[in-house]
């Protein structure tokens, strides 16, 4: 447990307004584009691997693009842009992997404490009909404070791109989103910071599956409809009909969560409101 003193209780933060996302091993690492091309004419890897990769790399930072061209195209001041702000600032921009918040003590000589928080993206095969996963990654505690979560996308989604790809995106950005704050609200707690002036409840934070998902497939909606889809479901269940936008506002949404609720009933999520699943801290 680190506690610091600070000044009237509180430290003085430098935030990254932009959260920075890198690219998984699975992606090309630390390698930029040019750097892949120069380690495939030096031999050390795959000419073919190395344009693939760009290749998915060109696909998802389009995607990511698409997500905040959709947000910016919808109401200002509404919840829909607002949710959808949050899933592309999950990621922010590409470059350096990290957001660094520097926490200077008030104490002469002491070193101050930085807090890193990382978005990696990567594919993989992922399980029939999951397109995208979010997934936490081990924190880090030595000199300084390392978490971040790790975004995969599955590989014949990134290769096929479109709508598909830019709604997982964005919906994988939501689980991102929950799944940092959740992580640096523990954080907050270990640094003794948990009790600040406005400071958001550990427990809210704290979401069930069903939360998290509910929130994310909100998202899925919103693309989906900014981005005048067809009807789009999952399997036998539908999470967007655009025959809905007939109706009045209240209705469709309303008409929208109980789509996303019939899709969070069936495997691979089996969650409801009244049967909501693992929250974080439980280890999901
Ligand atoms: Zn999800």
């Amino acid at each position: 447990m680190h506690r610091y003193v600070y000044v009237g209780n509180r430290p003085t933060r430098y935030v990254d307004p932009l959260g920075l996302y890198e690219w998984d091993p699975t992606l090309g690492g630390d390698r930029t584009d040019p750097q892949l091309r120069e380690s495939a004419d030096a031999g050390e890897i795959n000419r073919g691997e190395a344009e693939r990769t760009i290749k998915r790399r060109d696909a998802f930072r389009d995607s990511l693009r698409k997500a905040s061209e959709t947000a910016e195209s919808l109401p200002e001041g509404s919840s829909e842009r607002r949710e959808l702000e949050r899933s592309v600032q999950a990621y922010g921009e590409e470059g350096k992997p990290i957001r660094t918040t520097r926490i200077e003590p008030d104490t002469p000589g002491a070193s101050a404490i930085v807090v890193t928080e990382n978005v990696a993206v990567g594919v993989g095969e992922l399980e029939e009909g999951i397109a995208g996963r979010a997934s936490a990654m081990e924190p880090s505690f030595d000199e300084s404070f390392r978490f971040g979560v790790r975004v995969t996308i599955d590989t014949a989604v990134i290769d096929r791109g479109g709508d598909q790809l830019s709604t997982t995106v964005a919906h994988e950005g939501t689980h991102a989103s929950n799944r940092a704050a959740y992580q640096r609200r523990g954080i907050e707690q270990q640094l003794g910071l948990d009790r600040l002036e406005g400071a958001p409840d550990t427990e809210a934070l704290d979401k069930t599956r069903h939360q998290d998902e509910l929130e994310a497939y909100r998202v899925t909606h919103t693309m989906l409809r900014a981005r005048r889809a067809g009807k789009t479901g999952n399997g036998s269940t539908v999470v967007w009909d655009p025959g809905w936008e007939r109706l009045p506002p209240r209705l469709q949404e309303r008409k929208r969560d109980e789509a996303i609720n019939e899709v969070l009933k069936r495997p691979p999520y089996r969650v409801s409101p009244e049967n909501p699943g693992e929250r974080f801290s439980e280890g999901r």
